[in-house]
């Protein structure tokens, strides 16, 4: 079998790796960079039977529309229906690919390749691992994943009862170089979460990526312990939406501690694609909170916002106390290297703003390294590649029977 990580043995996103056994050839995730320094793989000519999305993050998907037209594409139901989400409300198109979806543990089969999902805890919902099998060599494709989120079970299970025999273990190492301590699980989140809000005097900010379901659980609980509302925008409960069909118990804009709050911009989006979002509109006016609401009893609410909710956070920077600020995501991009993130730079500023009282409360998405070294006991592969790292040389320090392959050089495993 022939081995090609196409980008990712050195970098955190833009994954990107290709098997070829016999007649059929995989690519595993087709990922944008999140680098702005790294130059994004070429797909356009690469003839592959099928793409294997493991979860509905950019740097692992972004680049599947740049494939040749036609080839498969195969992800889980729900990761293709957040996608979806997303290019609605930025106003792009619904990718037009050739879909095809799987179902957790129950293996299936791409010419010579047979491929089981393993769902992972990841803060991705829908995340998963790949078991790869042919030519009798098997091999495991981490994804992104961790131990430490709401799924945490399904990390404990790959652990408890490992996978026998694998020749190859793809191992994510972004948590190399960074430590998990300050919140080491999504429950230390959620009680950071309470504690600013319990006694608030004024509304609460909670700042994270709404497509981050376990953080809107917290955001949940943590409202639900206080006895105040969880306000929502349009975007946040449609993806909620999405969530009914896997669960029915994940919070949801009708749950009596919610409100959405309807941004003029997002509304337009429901007003443009009525075909796609059925009667969500007329539903979602029943569960509304209006702007003179807030600031009537701004110490009511929490809301789950984003980098850019800078104008809405102002507006309640004159009051007598404090506005709290939660910023519930990677610290990295308050460091002026993002200004993609529109509104970072404002963010960044409430640090040293007295008018807002800035909390940081996070856990990563991502198995700090001693979970990693649990999984790699535990599956005990011959041979553990590093993949969306940026610290691949130190995988030998960690772990055993480490080998590295560079981007672009392929690798045969006989
Ligand atoms: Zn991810």
């Amino acid at each position: 079998m022939k081995v090609t990580i196409h980008k990712g043995s050195q970098e955190i996103g833009g994954t990107c790796i290709q098997l070829s056994s016999g007649k059929t050839s995989l690519l595993l995730d087709a990922g944008l960079p999140l680098s702005a320094d790294s130059q994004p793989v070429d797909l356009s000519r690469l003839t592959v039977d099928a793409l294997l999305v493991s979860h509905p993050h950019q740097d692992h998907f972004g680049l599947m529309a740049s494939l040749p037209s036609g080839t498969p594409v195969y992800m889980g139901a729900l990761a293709r229906s957040l996608i979806d989400a997303t290019q609605v409300f930025l106003g792009k198109d619904r990718y037009a690919l050739d879909f095809h979806d799987f179902k957790a543990w129950q293996p299936f089969t791409i010419g010579d390749f047979t491929i089981t999902a393993y769902l992972v805890d990841h803060s991705a919902a829908d995340a998963y691992a790949f078991l790869i099998e042919a030519e009798g060599k098997r091999l495991f494709y981490s994804g992104d994943l961790r131990s430490h989120g709401r799924k945490g079970i399904l990390f404990e299970n790959l652990v408890k009862r490992p996978i026998r025999d694998i020749d190859l273990l793809f191992l994510e190492g972004t948590m190399l170089h960074r430590n998990n301590d300050l919140f080491p699980d999504e429950t230390a989140v959620e009680n950071t979460i309470f504690q600013t809000i319990q006694q608030q005097k004024n509304i609460s900010f909670l700042l994270s990526s709404s497509q981050n379901i376990d953080r809107v659980v917290s955001a949940y609980r943590a409202c639900k312990r206080a006895g105040k509302l969880l306000v929502i925008d349009i975007y946040t409960a449609w993806v909620l939406e999405q969530l009914r069909q896997i669960t029915q118990n994940t919070p949801a804009m009708d749950w009596p501690e919610i409100r959405v709050f309807a941004k003029h911009s997002q509304d337009e989006r429901l007003k443009a694609n009525p075909e796609y979002f059925g009667d969500f509109r007329k539903r979602l006016y029943l569960n509304r909170v209006k702007r003179e609401e807030l600031h009537a009893t701004p110490e009511s609410f929490l809301y789950f916002g984003k980098m850019s909710s800078f104008h809405l956070i102002d507006e309640f920077k004159n009051a007598a106390a404090p506005v709290n600020v939660i910023y519930s995501q990677w610290l990295g991009y308050l460091d002026g290297k993002h200004a993609d993130y529109f509104g970072s730079d404002q963010i960044a500023a409430y640090r040293s703003d007295p008018a807002v009282n800035f909390v940081y409360a996070h856990t990563s998405g991502h198995a700090p390294i001693e979970d990693l070294k649990k999984l790699a006991t535990a599956l005990k592969p011959r041979m553990l590649v590093p993949i969306h790292t940026e610290h691949a040389e130190r995988f030998q320090d960690h772990f055993d029977n480490v080998t590295l392959i560079q981007d672009g050089v392929p690798f045969i495993l006989s």
